[in-house]
This record gives structure tokens, C-alpha cells and sequence, in this order.
């Protein structure tokens, strides 16, 4: 059976709630294979569970995982080395 996935951007509403920035632009670097792209390259699955499981098109390794209930947020970046941010 295949999975079926969207594109990163459906990240931006989800993350926009917990940053002040839009990050589907940041460039991570995946801690499985050390591919650096934009997080809206990413590859978001988004009907496994309770939240969105971003993982990496070059690799399919988990790259962040986010969980969002009425007053709180969980997020897992333990799939990224790092986020590089463009600031004005
Ligand atoms: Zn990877």
C-alpha cells in the first residue's frame, strides 16, 4: 500500500501558530542523510496520526513531527540537524 503525501506547505498554518516566522522557507538539514532543503520540499503526511509527520524527500527519514491540541503544541525537530532562517 502507498502513502500518500502533500507538499511542505502544509506546515505553514500549523507552524505559524508556534513561531512568530514563516518557516516552510528555512532551509533544514536532515539529520538521517544530511540533505539541506527548504521545508516546503518537505514531505508531509498528514493522516497517520494526530498531527503532521514532515519527512525528507531525499531520505524518507522523519524530519519534524507536530502535534497540536486546543491549548498546547508538541514539536519534534529531532530530525533536523539544524533550521537556517532568511531574516529581513
Ligand atoms: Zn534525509
Amino acid at each position: 500500500m502507498t502513502q500518500t503525501w502533500v507538499d511542505g506547505n502544509q506546515l505553514a498554518g500549523p507552524l505559524a501558530e508556534i513561531f512568530a516566522i514563516d518557516l516552510t522557507g528555512a532551509r533544514g538539514g536532515c539529520a538521517h542523510c544530511g540533505l539541506a532543503a527548504r521545508m516546503a520540499e518537505a514531505r508531509v503526511f498528514d493522516d497517520l496520526g494526530p498531527g503532521l509527520v514532515a519527512r525528507c524527500r531525499g531520505c524518507e527519514g522523519v524530519l519534524l513531527r507536530v502535534v497540536r491540541a486546543p491549548d498546547r503544541a508538541w514539536l519534534d525537530l529531532s530530525g533536523l540537524n539544524y533550521l537556517e532562517l532568511a531574516l529581513p
